[in-house]
């Protein structure tokens, strides 16, 4: 049995009140849904606090959208785990493909970072996915293979056992360009076998989703909920999508 989960990437944006009102606003939500989803959204480092005000002893579940492959010392900039721990954060999505692709980061980096947060105590959203051109040259399992060998080679065999994996094609985020239920399906599918034990690893399909394409997506034998990046600034349409995930994973 897994569970489902969707999980909100503010990325860049908002204010430390529409924050605020936003979380306030899902929170008003959730009591509409069934109980055993798990929702979780990701401010900016910078609202959290504001955020974690407004979940705290609520079932919305904090989540940031980085951490620092270093728990602490002379790393200018960066925020580590244990900091956002402080801050009643459960989640931290990590390989986002922005991070990855506009921001450089090696798999050594992402796997390094992946380390930090399950030594925090923290609970890695672990993204994988191809470039366009990756999938147009037939590459997309290898790319996600060897995105995935990263962290085993690093912490083992067992390292995805409390995880969350998100699978977003980076040619589906941010662009509308969603991927078909089945083209979804069959790299989660490939996911599952590449991980040892991982009928219970909850893993997510990003990219695109809206409230208009989640129910087909959710639909999907091995996906088992959603990282939702533009709708999660909408509670109305994020809410949506959180009520079109299966009961039954
Ligand atoms: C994301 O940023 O993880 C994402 C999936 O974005 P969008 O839903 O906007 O494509």
């Amino acid at each position: 049995m897994r569970t489902p989960i969707v999980a909100g990437n503010w990325k860049l944006n908002g204010t430390r009140a529409s924050a605020r009102s936003l979380a306030q606003s899902i929170v008003d939500g959730l009591s509409q849904l069934h109980d055993a989803l798990r929702v979780i959204v990701c401010p900016t480092f910078v609202h959290l606090g504001e955020v974690a005000e407004v979940t705290a002893g609520t079932p919305l579940a904090l989540g940031a959208q980085d951490a620092a492959d270093q728990q602490s010392g002379a790393f200018t900039g960066e925020v580590a785990a244990p900091m956002l721990a402080e801050y009643g954060c459960r989640y931290v999505i990590i390989g986002h493909s922005e991070r990855r692709h506009v921001y450089g980061e090696s798999d050594t980096l992402t796997a390094a970072k992946y380390a930090a947060v399950q030594a925090a105590g923290l609970t890695p959203i672990y993204c994988v996915g191809e470039t366009l051109e990756e999938r147009e040259s037939g590459t997309t399992q290898s790319v996600v293979a060897r995105q995935l060998r990263a962290v085993r080679d690093l912490l083992g065999d067992t390292c995805f056992a409390d995880a969350v994996i998100a699978y977003e094609p980076v040619w589906a985020i941010g662009t509308g360009r969603t991927a078909s239920p089945e083209q979804a399906q069959d790299v989660h599918s490939f996911i599952r076998g590449e991980v040892p034990d991982a009928q219970s690893l909850s893993i997510l399909y990003g990219g695109s989703v809206k409230p208009g394409n989640a129910g087909e997506l959710f639909a999907m034998p091995d996906i088992d909920g959603g990282l939702i990046g533009g709708a999660a600034l909408d509670a109305a349409d994020f809410l949506a999508i959180c009520a079109a995930t299966r009961m039954e994973q």
